[in-house]
């Protein structure tokens, strides 16, 4: 049902089904906005019949008629796609009012001051979504149809000396209704519509358009959300919030979306419509006494104002959170002091929220192991590993701004002021901070790159809240102190003025926010961490698939292992040339790499092999018990020469080599193409003696741990073959050594294995050969995309995000596995060297071995396990139970 009448439409449908109070309505497919897509924007046949036929049922339910001067019926026009895309899309409300039934609803509700309020606000919103949006209309300076009106509304508030809209009277509303009209028609051109028919498919045709507009687009992207899946279109009649002081309007969950705590937690504001508390315009009020907090303490609940109807909400809450068996987002209306549903929807979460909820429906009895499972996002579980301010420094600091802790975690950055100086900041390798008056769905892409959000409006329940929360983002809002100038980009607070490019530190967990940069640190193992490994450990019990990670030190992979990692796959040899400690072996692989006799070069290595032994002998320590793969050395060794005169002249001088005669050698490995050069197992082939070092740590290593009675199971694998017969080669020196430090240790048995990484397609179309020598294969995804597409990895970036743009690309394939080309290669490889070899262990160790719909990939195709980044394994964890258990349902 929700992939035809959206999650909103269904969701409306049910609840009417459930006999709660919903206003009449109907809902128009997501098929039919695609047949309007492809009909180039006409309506499809019959739409224009149907939604007539609809019309008049509703007409007769609520006992009103749309566009009738008498007794008129008003609807709102709404978009919902089958997932939620909070403030994505576009909605207007009020359609229907006209110079005809203005006159029968002021007559009728003998409120005229509602009337032209409940008119301004559709002015308003037309003009904005219908007029210019849905039209493409691009404000030549940015300053859109919509904030012109708002600024004529504040400038008539500070005439008339006016502090908030509801001070306005019906005589003000109507004025500027009218002054409101004449600008649309200056500024757009066209008039704004008078007939209600017109108004309606306006707002039909503008909510499908929506589905196509910036924002809904790049949050698609960012969300991986298919473009065809289109938006529905809800008609519903209007219910007022603003019909006086028994209205009033909300938005609620049935429990806290960013701490998980089973209390009913919302907002609302008395007399107003639905738009001023998700657009974040107003700071509203909470709901009831038990969630205050520190900033809205002061301000009057629902549960307090009105009582009746707050119980009669709270026990709609309780009866649909059994029913959907999860938490509801709902958005609610009180007209006149009846109380009806607008909206419900599974409620987006913050990670720790949901992990939280999960364990506790699973308590309850609501839910079980497998659902409890499936309700975490993998993502969300990075944000228990999130860094805090460390906690020391924290408390002996004081805060400059306090807010509503709308999204999770510490972020410390320069503070910009628009979404594009983020944009722009974070291409230059800064981590930034957006700082904004109130929080816009039109800021996406910069809240999707700065580290994090700090508003000045808006409460818990706005739509950037709710994105911010949903992806995990630290964010604070309504830290209404601050007085932001976004264009001369400066943010007050009390004398105190920080401009662009200040350095602040916010703890999106508690909403405050502190001058200058602060120490952050990982989390330590506190109460929520506690709940984490429990909800891993049910992870754990339904997950099939082995998790393995990415790490070249004993620091990394005790982190690796503490994050629930079972074993390395990837441990790369060249690790220590880079970094710290690295001054003495990347000077010993230089004088190596210049030498010119084998002779020479074997007498560096000797040099070589205590820190090549170190890291290898560390990392098989802390992984006792677990496989370790050592990788063989990998980059071109032109990569690890100096390249500036002076470097030459300071190794030159350390070596006693003539300048020139350095320059010269250096000169003569520089290649055209390193990433294709002589790197990997060519570097096995042309320099034996290097395979042969690199072997005796490894085995050296593993001998030494076994007598001091470790289990260690070391796994040598050779990176960028092309051909079986590289790998012959490797094979044989690897043995060789073997033999020799077997007998040398006189250990009875030293268990290894030895495979090859695929990152070569001919590899993968030869496999089966491969598969003759290799024990293990790991798909290399970084490098097997590369060569796959013929993308250079490291020059992605300035075609890349064209390609996504124009949609030749659905998603970055270095992010997320490119399912049809390098995915059916993956799939090739492991079915033609399992036919070779049935126990053949197939893992991968590319980047994307951390993103959870490459996990569910591996999966399917049977891949013994993923390997990925330490941070990363909790992420994979969750992703491959997920995919067992949704495999399992199918
Ligand atoms: C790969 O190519 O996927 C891989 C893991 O190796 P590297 O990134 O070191 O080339
Ligand atoms: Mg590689």
């Amino acid at each position: 049902m929700k992939n035809s009448l959206g999650g909103k439409g269904a969701n409306l449908a049910e609840m009417s089904r459930l006999g709660l109070p919903v206003p009449a309505g109907f809902t128009i497919t997501t098929e039919c906005c695609n047949a309007y897509f492809a009909l180039g924007g006409q309506f499809p046949e019959g739409l224009k019949k149907q939604v007539m036929t609809a019309l008049a049922e509703v007409e007769r339910l609520m006992g009103r008629k749309y566009g009738d001067a008498e007794n008129p019926l008003l609807v709102s026009c709404r978009s919902g796609a089958r997932q939620s895309m909070p403030g994505m899309m576009d909605t207007v409300l009020n359609i229907g009012l006209s110079t005809t039934t203005i006159p029968g609803l002021i007559a009728k509700t003998n409120n005229e001051r509602f009337v032209w309020d409940s008119y301004r606000r559709l002015i308003m919103m037309y003009a904005d979504v219908v007029m210019e949006k849905a039209e493409g209309i691009e404000p030549y300076d940015g300053k859109g149809i919509r904030r012109i009106l708002d600024e004529m509304l504040d400038q008539y508030k500070y005439i008339k000396d006016c502090k908030a809209d509801t001070d306005l009277t019906a005589e003000d509303l109507k004025t500027l209704a009218h002054a409101f009209k004449r600008r649309i028609k200056e500024v757009l051109g066209t008039e704004f519509p008078d007939d209600p028919m017109q108004q309606l498919w306006g707002g039909i045709g503008a909510v499908f358009k929506s589905w196509v507009g910036k924002k809904a687009v790049s949050y698609r992207r960012i969300e991986g959300i298919p473009e065809n899946w289109g938006t529905a279109v809800n008609v519903q009649t209007m219910v007022f919030g603003n019909m006086g002081d028994s209205s009033a309007t909300g938005v609620a969950f049935t429990r806290n979306p960013a701490t998980g705590q089973n209390l009913f937690f919302g907002e609302w504001l008395l007399n107003a419509q639905g738009e001023d508390v998700v657009a974040g315009i107003r700071t509203p009020s909470p709901l009831n006494n038990a969630t205050k907090t520190d900033q809205n303490r002061d301000m009057k609940s629902m549960e307090d104002m009105m009582p009746a109807t707050y119980k009669e909400l709270d026990a709609i809450r309780l009866r649909l959170e059994k029913h959907y068996r999860d938490m509801q987002d709902i958005e609610f209306t009180v007209e006149e002091g009846k109380l009806y549903m607008l909206q419900c929807r599974t409620g987006k979460r913050g990670g720790k929220a949901a992990v939280t909820m999960a364990l506790d429906m699973l308590d309850d009895g609501l839910i079980n192991e497998t659902d409890a499972v499936l309700r975490v996002n993998p993502n969300q579980v990075m944000e228990f590993l999130l860094p805090i301010i460390e906690p020391k420094l924290e408390a002996k600091s004081q805060w400059l701004l306090k807010g509503l802790p709308a999204g999770p975690g510490s972020a410390c950055g320069e503070i910009v002021f628009t979404s594009a100086d983020v944009v722009r900041a974070t291409r230059m390798g800064k981590k930034v901070i957006l700082v904004r008056e109130e929080t816009n769905p039109e800021d996406v892409e910069g809240m999707r790159d700065a580290v994090g959000v700090l508003t000045a409006r808006g409460g818990m329940t706005s739509h950037a809240a709710l994105v911010a929360r949903g992806w995990g983002k630290s964010c604070i809002v309504g830290a209404s102190e601050m007085q932001v100038d976004a264009p001369n980009k400066t943010l007050k607070v009390g004398d105190k003025t920080l401009r662009e490019g200040a350095l602040i530190t916010m703890n999106g967990s508690a909403g405050t926010v502190y001058e200058g940069a602060l120490r952050l640190v990982e989390p330590t193992a506190g109460e929520d961490y506690a709940e984490f490994l429990r909800f891993m450990s049910i992870v754990d019990k339904l997950r099939t698939m082995g998790v393995r990670a990415n790490a070249d030190t004993a620091v990394d992979a005790r982190k690796a292992r503490s994050f629930g990692a079972e074993g390395i796959g990837l441990f790369r040899m060249e690790h220590m040339f880079y970094g710290e400690g690295s001054a003495k072996p990347l000077f010993l692989l230089r004088k190596m790499i210049l030498c010119i006799t084998v002779a020479d070069r074997v007498a560096v290595l000797k040099e070589l092999f205590p820190y090549m032994k170190n890291d290898i002998k560390g990392t098989m320590e802390a992984m006792d018990e677990f496989p370790v793969t050592i990788r063989l050395l990998d980059p071109p060794l032109h990569e690890f020469l100096p390249h500036s005169q002076l470097g030459r002249l300071e190794l030159s001088k350390a070596l006693g080599i003539a300048e020139d005669e350095v320059r010269k050698r250096v000169d003569a490995l520089q290649e055209n193409n390193p990433m294709m050069g002589h790197r990997g197992v060519r570097l096995s082939v042309t320099y034996p003696e290097m395979t042969e070092y690199q072997a005796r740590a490894i085995f050296e290593s593993a001998a030494e741990l076994i007598r001091d009675g470790k289990k260690v199971i070391p796994e040598i694998m050779v990176p960028i073959t092309c051909d079986v017969r590289e790998l012959r080669h490797t094979k044989e020196i690897v043995e060789r050594v073997y033999a020799e430090v077997v007998r040398r240790f006189d250990l009875k048995k030293l268990k290894y294995k030895l495979g090859t990484m695929i990152e070569i397609p001919r590899a993968a179309l030869l496999a089966d050969q491969m598969a003759a020598d290799a024990e293990f294969f790991s798909f290399g995804t970084n490098d097997l995309t590369q060569l796959t597409f013929g993308f250079s990895r490291d020059d992605i970036g300035s075609f890349m995000s064209a390609y996504l743009d124009q949609r030749i690309l659905a998603a970055d394939p270095f992010q997320t596995i490119d399912q049809s080309g390098v995915g059916a290669l993956i799939e090739m490889a492991t079915l033609k060297g399992r036919a070779v070899r049935p126990d053949l262990k197939v893992g991968i160790c590319g980047e994307q071995g951390g993103d959870p719909a490459s996990v569910e990939f591996c999966y399917k195709t049977g891949l013994t396990y993923v390997s990925c980044s330490a941070f990363r394994v909790p992420v994979a964890r969750v992703a491959a139970a997920q995919a067992a258990i949704k495999a399992a349902k199918q």
